[in-house]
């Protein structure tokens, strides 16, 4: 079990974010931060990383310093940070002389303890130098993977980071990305020159995302298949082209549905106007190109549909991974074609071309996009698929949320005899053919090519002429996805049989293959909130969020998160101290939001008799189990504790951090059973911290931490519930 964080700090995300709990890994990040190690964080999309380096800022003086890629992004963050009750500045291009100055002002004053910069700003001006006088003790580089030409979005201006070390000499240097391949990972760690750096790599699954490809057959009504079902959510709309993005927003906006275009080819101010559309509510739908959207940035967008295979496997994790970063139950479509796959292969080799690019990048390229052609045209798990693809291990037999495991596709029939048919083909053409021949031969085409070369006497010549071209053409990458045959790369490309080939001929080796092409597809009724919430409630918070963001124009997920919603449309606060249970509800927010929310939760409550202030939900506890071997150090707490030393005692006597010792206090209660505790907690305060327990039960710290006004720290009443738990399991 990680160490736990200092209590000040806790105290601070609790009030600033209304957090209680950690995700996995958070407290590791940070720690390393506190502790001025250079660190690289590698957390999915959604993991929380900027509160590694936000939370530790607040409690030390001097000065965080952040880089980030994009103006957008920087706003965001200093716009939420702010409506947490944080002041944080911004150093960039789209500031006039007086902001500048002000920022400045409040650098040097040490009124601000977070800076956002952008890279040219931080390398080619003198700011470094400012920020290092203000006091500057922490890098934090947002979008590390921008630093590597191997990463999906390579910038120029992030290679001459590399100067920070210089600049920054006494600092600490942190790098934050959801970019997992160990190429980039190295790169980061080089270009950046970490020294001895923590490496948290965080679990790459996203549960709460289904994953379907289809085959692309009528795009417009495929995408709006989704779109029906899932009326007034957000979603993003990847297509290749900007010409497609034009088309395919003009066509859904004929429909009447709220889309919105964004690609490079329009206008910064054209552009704006789409961003900011999506960021309030005012459109659902965003169409953008594959090569763009880094600055969408929406927590509840509920789908992502690629209308358009992406260029590699890195791409779809990051595009789909801006679905469902709140957490809550998302669905990303692919609509695969080869003839997009063609389209991109081009694109490659005349970019390439152009850009004299070693051969190796070329064929770095194409081996990327064959993997995301084998992930889509593969017949297993797509989260096995994808996890596996980051070199992480998918345990679960079935995920539960893919169409795969869905049973959304359908097995060809008799697909092993099929499998077979191709296979014993590819033998008898001597490995020489690439895939169109090899359908040939096996559809019994009569064509030059094939009768010059005797093929119309092989014995596979026509077994398969009752299926389709396109269906064959599958099958045979699903071979190659499920490594049951190899295609050479290069520009012709030839197939070729392994040793798994041949197993799948003799039968002793089993291969699935898929139905890819145009069955009616049936997908499961999308139920986003979380069961209990009250639907009918959750739209009309959403309203009262949209309205409130338009007053204060600002984004409404800088108001509350999607799953404050659905919670508060669950619980039904009706005073402002039930409400700043829900986790996501700190203080300012609650000050700020809190009249109008609790308003409108008590009139429809009421108008539908429903009940109120019902209890917290239970969340998904992530303590670690237990370990049965004690460390010294917690031998040593066991021991004074036993002789009833208070916690003080325990902490000088043992060097350990509060948190820990608290935890250490609790284990031991929970092991030893004692019959008092009042060493550790007055016998009042136990007594008015079992009351409110009764009432919130004793799932969740923070019901109670407020309910006593903050009185009791978290560890007393971590301690208090470890003695309330393990007397009502005696009695
Ligand atoms: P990332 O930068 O890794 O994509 P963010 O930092 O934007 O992720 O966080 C994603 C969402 O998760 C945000 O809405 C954030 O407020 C929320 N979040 C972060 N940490 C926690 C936490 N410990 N508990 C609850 N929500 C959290
Ligand atoms: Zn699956």
């Amino acid at each position: 079990m990680p160490p736990e964080l200092p209590s000040d700090l806790l105290a601070a995300i609790e009030r600033n974010w209304g957090f209680t709990e950690l995700r996995p890994l958070q407290t590791e990040a940070i720690r390393a931060v506190l502790a001025n190690r250079d660190s690289l964080v590698v957390l999915p999309t959604g993991g929380g990383k900027s509160l590694c380096y936000q939370a530790p800022a607040l409690v030390r003086p001097g000065l965080t310093v952040v880089v980030s890629p994009l103006i957008a992004l920087m706003k965001d963050q200093v716009d939420g940070l702010a409506r947490n009750g944080i002041r944080a500045v911004r150093l960039d291009s789209s500031l006039n002389g007086a902001e500048t100055n002000a920022a400045l002002d409040s650098i040097r004053s040490g009124e601000v303890r977070l800076v956002f910069v952008s890279p040219e700003r931080i390398i080619n001006t003198g700011t470094h130098q400012i920020l290092r006088d203000a006091g500057a003790h922490t890098v934090a580089i947002d979008e590390a993977h921008c630093i590597s030409h191997w990463g999906h979005d390579f910038r120029p201006e992030y290679r001459m980071l590399a100067r920070l070390r210089e600049f920054f000499p006494g600092s600490s240097i942190h790098a934050y990305t959801a970019t997992a391949t160990e190429q980039v990972r190295t790169d980061i760690i080089s270009q950046l020159n970490l020294q001895q750096p923590q490496i948290l790599v965080g679990n790459f699954d996203r549960p709460n995302l289904t994953f379907r490809v289809l085959p692309q057959s009528d795009v417009v009504g495929q995408i709006r298949e989704v779109l029906d079902r899932r009326k007034n959510e957000a979603g993003i709309v990847y297509c290749l082209r900007r010409a497609d993005v034009d088309g395919v927003t003009e066509a859904l906006k004929k429909a009447k549905y709220r889309a919105v275009p964004y690609h490079a080819g329009m206008t910064a101010e054209a552009r704006r106007q789409s961003h900011d559309a999506f960021s309030a509510e005012e459109a659902d739908i965003v169409v953008a190109t594959i090569a763009f959207g880094m600055g969408i940035d929406r927590s509840n967008v509920r789908f992502v549909i690629h209308a358009c295979v992406p260029k590699t496997i890195e791409h779809y994790q990051q595009e789909t991974g801006r679905a469902g970063r709140d957490g809550l139950p998302s669905e990303c479509l692919l609509l695969f074609s080869f003839g997009d796959v063609m389209a991109l292969r081009r694109i490659m080799e005349k970019s390439a071309t152009e850009a004299n690019a070693p051969p190796e990048f070329l064929a770095a390229g194409r081996n990327q996009l064959d993997q995301m052609v084998r992930y889509a045209s593969g017949a297993i798990c797509r989260h096995k698929a994808l996890v596996r693809h980051f070199g992480q291990n998918y345990a679960s037999p079935n995920c539960k949320a893919c169409d795969i495991c869905l049973g959304d596709t359908q097995d060809i029939p008799d697909s092993a005899t099929v499998a077979k048919k191709i296979l014993s083909c590819v033998a008898r053409v001597n490995e020489g053919f690439g895939a169109n021949h090899v359908i040939d031969v096996l559809r019994g085409a009569n064509t030059e090519a094939i009768r010059s070369r005797g093929h119309d006497k092989l014995t596979t010549h026509g077994l398969l002429s009752a299926m389709e071209k396109p269906q064959i053409r599958d099958c045979i990458f699903q071979l190659v996805g499920q490594n049951a045959l190899v295609q050479t790369e290069g520009d012709y490309p030839i197939l070729r049989l392994n040793a798994d080939s041949w197993a799948v001929m003799k039968g002793t080796l089993v291969v699935r293959l898929i139905q890819t092409r145009s069955m009616g597809v049936e997908v499961p009724e999308a139920g986003t909130l979380p069961s209990g919430s009250d639907a009918a409630l959750f739209e009309v918070l959403r309203q009262l969020r949209r309205e409130q963001a338009h007053r204060l124009n600002v984004p409404p997920y800088q108001i509350f998160a999607d799953t404050v919603l659905a919670e508060l449309s669950r619980c039904r606060p009706t005073t402002p101290e039930r409400m700043r249970m829900v986790s996501g509800v700190g203080d300012v927010k609650l000050r700020d939001f809190g009249p109008e929310f609790l308003a409108i939760i008590a009139a429809h409550a009421t108008e539908f008799a429903l009940a109120t202030d019902l209890p917290p939900l239970r969340e998904t506890a992530t303590r670690a189990p237990v370990s049965t071997k004690l460390s010294p150090a917690k031998q040593l707490a066991y021991k004074m504790f036993a002789d009833r030393a208070s916690l003080e005692a325990v902490l000088e006597k043992t060097g350990l951090s509060r948190g820990t010792v608290g935890d250490y206090l609790a284990d031991f209660i929970r092991a030893e059973k004692p019959s008092s505790i009042v060493q550790w907690v007055s016998a009042e305060l136990l007594e008015r911290i079992a009351v409110s327990a009764r009432e919130f039960g004793t799932a969740r710290l923070k019901p109670v931490y407020v309910a006593l006004n903050e009185e009791a720290s978290y560890e007393t009443i971590r301690i208090a519930f470890a003695f309330l738990e393990s007397s009502a399991a005696a009695t």
